[in-house]
């Protein structure tokens, strides 16, 4: 139940690439009770951004899916690819205030000059070799439209970041050590996960973000967006990744434990989640 007196605000904010998966329903019970027990409120982002593999068939779905499951939204849902003028004003920010260069080397060239780490993960990138920056306090070109080259944000290079985790607790990095410079719009004109993240996440005033814990790396580079526009921050909760029986990360593709899959296959919520 709302508590009238509760400013909690969570999201669950999917990526309609394929179909749900258990991975994803328990991130999601998890966002839900925790908004739950703080009586606030829970929105719905549709993470439609990456448009060579979002399809509108996958919202319908995950829609369906997770009602199925026993999970329940309030507001009407927020999609990405309708809010494009905010996150090209977020960037128009950061260019003014110098905090992005334009950059045009291929990620095969950034790859072949990266150091390590990389880990090759999902929502990874490689570390982005210092020598392909420009000048620190060079004039930037001006910011085109459409844009048609790769900005980043230039991180603060050995400053270490810190936040504490609602699930993990104290996380630390270095920037420019443990990750490099990141993009935050892309050549083919889009803006990227990290900056259309940060922009919502600020303006649907979310309180604490609930996510999959191989997203810790990327709370980073959220926090140093939010300190540069001046955002307020939520807070962050990060839950244990769904390993299949050998230990693999559910992938969207593996059918077997998409949402639909079990149901058909007349699996119940209830015993879904006394699984856990
Ligand atoms: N849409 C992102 C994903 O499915 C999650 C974004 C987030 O929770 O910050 O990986």
């Amino acid at each position: 139940m709302k508590d009238p007196e509760s400013n909690y605000r969570g999201r669950l904010a999917p990526s309609p690439t394929g179909l749900l998966h258990l991975g994803h329903a328990r991130t999601f019970w998890t966002a839900q009770e925790r908004a739950r027990a703080a009586g606030g409120t829970l929105l719905l982002r549709n993470d439609d951004l990456d448009t060579a593999r979002c399809r509108p068939e996958f919202v319908t779905a995950m829609q369906e899916d997770m009602r199925w499951f026993g999970l329940d939204w309030q507001e009407p849902m927020v999609t990405q690819s309708e809010r494009i003028p905010l996150y090209r004003d977020a960037l128009a920010r950061l260019h003014a205030a110098g905090l992005i260069f334009p950059c045009s080397r291929s990620r095969r060239d950034v790859l072949a000059a990266a150091s390590a780490p990389h880990d090759g993960e999902e929502n990874d990138e490689p570390l982005y070799p210092p020598e392909f920056r420009p000048a620190a306090g060079a004039p930037l070109p001006p910011l085109t439209d459409p844009i048609a080259v790769n900005w980043r944000f230039r991180v603060p290079d050995g400053e270490v970041l810190a936040f504490t985790d609602g699930r993990f607790g104290p996380q630390q990095t270095v920037a420019g050590r443990d990750f490099g410079d990141f993009l935050v719009w892309r050549k083919d004109d889009a803006p990227s996960y990290q900056l259309a993240c940060v922009v919502d996440d600020a303006a649907m005033g979310i309180t604490e973000v609930v996510r999959g814990a191989d997203l810790i790396k990327s709370t980073f580079r959220q926090l140093l967006l939010f300190r540069a526009l001046a955002l307020p921050a939520p807070t962050f909760y990060h839950c244990p990744l769904v390993t299949d029986d050998q230990g693999a990360r559910l992938a969207k593709r593996h059918d077997a434990l998409a949402l639909r899959t079990l149901r058909e296959h007349g699996r119940t919520p209830e015993t879904l989640r006394a699984a856990w």
